[in-house]
């Protein structure tokens, strides 16, 4: 393994112990010179993930380490310098929440971005309350990823409504779980709330039905089985009916997507 390497191929960042050092030693790219000054930290043991999400945000211009578990994140993050963690939850060692609470316990604020396999409403919630400052559930796409990354650095930390997603007058605050258009507040049930999340967290994307399946209700697709079609006519009901601007739409063979109609 190279000690040093400028170039934006993955590899995990290892902190080990030499027999003999004061401090672990640290062998990877980082601190190496690059063009961006901001830099990222990702803490993510799956490997494929990790490393696909180190090399497009490595070639988007930022300086990025990658640490493979809770602990070595954690001592990486400690090291400050960091203008943002993008954090798993579910990582060997400690978890995504243990790092978080550890990290704001030495006083460092970076925002935090969390990565999550479910789409769990506890998990959510709890990202949010802990300090984190978003929260993207797997699989996502990589610009999503991106666009996600850069809203966060713009908005900075001590940013105002981090945890209210907003399409064109539709408000969703995940905190408060509420929903409102135009100021006016809608009533969901907890799948309409999840489906109409996944949808704005996503909008302008084209969701195929499996994917929502596996994602709000978690199960397999089964075709037999039209309960996306009847709460996805209930939510466009009470999300866009007495608007003039639908933003929900079916893509006939494709799935739905949330967007505004001329936002393209
Ligand atoms: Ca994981």
């Amino acid at each position: 393994m190279p000690l040093l390497s400028t170039s934006c191929a993955a590899d995990y960042i290892f902190v080990i112990d030499l027999p003999g050092a004061p401090n672990p030693v640290r062998l990877g790219d980082h601190g190496m010179a690059r063009s961006a000054p901001v830099k990222i930290l990702i803490i993510e043991d799956e490997p494929k993930t990790g490393a696909y999400l180190r090399q497009g945000l490595c070639e988007a211009g930022f300086n990025v380490d990658l640490a493979r578990d809770g602990r070595d994140g954690l001592y990486l993050a400690s090291q400050g310098g960091y203008d943002l963690l993008i954090l798993d939850v579910m990582l060997p060692g400690l978890d995504g929440w243990q790092v978080l609470r550890a990290v704001r316990k030495q006083g460092l604020t970076m925002p935090v971005l969390f990565l999550s396999a479910r789409d769990q409403v506890e998990d959510r919630v709890k990202g949010l309350e802990s300090g984190a400052d978003d929260y993207l559930v797997k699989p996502f796409s990589f610009a999503e990823l991106l666009a996600r990354v850069r809203s966060i650095l713009r908005r900075g930390r001590g940013g105002t409504d981090s945890t209210t997603l907003r399409v064109a007058d539709l408000e969703l605050d995940l905190l408060r779980r509420r929903v409102a258009r135009g100021g006016r507040r809608i009533d969901l049930t907890a799948k309409e709330f999840g489906l109409l999340e996944l949808l704005m967290r996503r909008h302008g994307e084209v969701l195929p039905r499996s994917l929502i399946a596996s994602q709000v209700w978690d199960m397999n697709f089964d075709s037999d089985t039209n309960v996306i079609e009847v709460a996805m006519r209930r939510l466009r009901v009470k999300v866009d009916e007495g608007f003039e601007v639908k933003l929900i739409q079916t893509v006939r063979g494709m799935g739905y997507v949330l967007d505004e109609p001329d936002a393209h």
